[in-house]
């Protein structure tokens, strides 16, 4: 018999993520599918919750609003900065992206949105924030998750 997808079993699927306009973010062909522990918040939730109920070789399509992907676009997170907090840096220019502390003390993303004089504008918002996700789906296969993998909540 097999699984249903839900919650503490391990999911491996192929994917390929494109955007609205149809350009591709993101896709697991040519590599190893993406192998995850269900109902432990390890994939966006739009997408964990239509696979549930699926088994080994369902495809499906999942549009993924921003709410329940990498969120919508906070506009407190796009921040202007004098050009002195680059030190180090020769050239400055927009679409550049840097590795920054958050407040909280983990990584942040910054990408450079614009230069204006010395000022310069970024955006440390998650690069899929405020997108709608469009998801090709192939489950490749469904199993138990173990013990070990239930304790750490993500898939060994
Ligand atoms: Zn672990």
């Amino acid at each position: 018999m097999s699984l249903l997808i839900g919650d503490k079993l391990v999911v491996s699927m192929h994917y390929k993520l494109t955007d609205a306009e149809g350009t591709v973010i993101d896709s697991s062909e040519g590599s190893d599918p993406l192998t995850y522990l269900h109902g432990a918040g390890n994939i966006i939730p739009g997408l964990e919750k239509e696979l549930v109920g699926k088994t080994e070789g369902a495809t499906m399509q999942v549009t993924v609003d921003p709410a329940e992907g990498y969120g919508e676009l906070n506009p407190e997170m796009i921040q202007t900065v004098p050009k002195e907090a680059f030190q180090g840096v020769e050239t400055i220019e927009p679409g550049m992206s840097f590795e920054a502390q958050g407040p909280d003390g983990s990584a942040q993303h910054i990408v450079v949105k614009e230069v204006d004089g010395d000022n310069i504008i970024i955006d440390a918002n998650h690069p899929l924030a405020g997108k709608e996700l469009n998801f090709d789906v192939e489950v490749v296969s469904v199993r138990e998750a173990t013990e070990e993998e239930l304790d750490h909540g993500h898939v060994h």
